[in-house]
């Protein structure tokens, strides 16, 4: 059943909303050579907790971070360790906040240092795919639109579209229906309407879509170990309007690339 949210409800999911921006803003301002994904785990953990909130994906499942940290091949569910960034490497901070009784998630990756063109294009282009799928979440659209909107763009570029993983509803849960998968056709599934909060995050593979997972029952990464790059949004519909409620902008003040 698709749970679809009072104009009180999508209020305190905005301030979910706000706070997981400025956690990704936190962490964005310590991405550099040098630095582990252990310290930058951290930061966003002890940030969402002094701000009053829980970080959702900690224990989530047994889920062992605050952050999803995905690196180069890795397209999601990777975890916290010790490794050091080094110059080259692209990372995915996948993070959520659970405030007020909500939830929130939202994904970003990064350039570390001097990354190669065809990498940089991948990340660019994969930041076109959330934006045109998000420009298709609106009132009497369908799903489907959205799905085909990510799958076209990323296509066009030569890109593999991950199947296996797809976004979703949200709210008092982190997952709940509808599923918003990155592949898909105009005007198929769910027509989208008022109260609607979904999480549009394109998995975009620069070679095939094929994935394979790692032993520790986590990580996901590309079959033919090419990068991959994933940016996530929770985006409203309310009073006939689509509102993005997550943000990149305290990203985009710290770590413009
Ligand atoms: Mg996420
Ligand atoms: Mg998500």
């Amino acid at each position: 059943m698709v749970y679809y949210k009072t104009e009180e409800e999508i209020e305190l999911m905005r301030k979910s909303a706000d706070l997981l921006g400025r956690a990704h803003g936190e962490v964005a301002k310590n991405i550099k050579e040098g630095v582990s994904l252990n310290a930058l785990d951290k930061i966003a953990q002890e940030f969402i907790q002094d701000n009053g909130a829980h970080p959702s994906f900690l224990n989530y499942n047994g889920f062992p971070g605050t952050l999803c940290m995905s690196l180069n091949d890795v397209i999601v569910h990777g975890l916290p360790s010790d490794y050091v960034l080094k110059s080259g490497d692209v990372i995915s901070l996948d993070c959520g906040v659970f405030l007020d009784g909500f939830h929130s998630d939202s994904a970003y990756t990064y350039p570390v240092g001097e990354v190669d063109a065809e990498t940089m294009k991948l990340l660019k282009v994969t930041q076109e795919c959330l934006q045109k799928g998000i420009e298709e979440c609106k009132i009497n659209n369908r799903i489907g639109d959205i799905s085909f909107a990510v799958q076209q763009h990323a296509e066009m570029h030569g890109y593999g579209v991950v199947r296996e993983l797809v976004g979703h509803g949200l709210g008092q849960k982190l997952h709940e229906k509808p599923e918003v998968p990155n592949y898909g056709k105009r005007g198929r599934g769910l027509k989208i309407k008022d109260g609607l909060v979904i999480a549009i995050e394109p998995m975009i593979n620069m070679g095939t879509r094929a994935i394979t997972q790692d032993r520790d029952g986590w990580t996901i990464r590309t079959r033919d170990r090419k990068p991959s790059a994933h940016y996530e949004h929770t985006v409203a519909v309310i009073n006939g309007q689509t509102e993005v409620l997550t943000t990149f902008k305290y990203i985009e003040e710290v770590y413009p690339f």
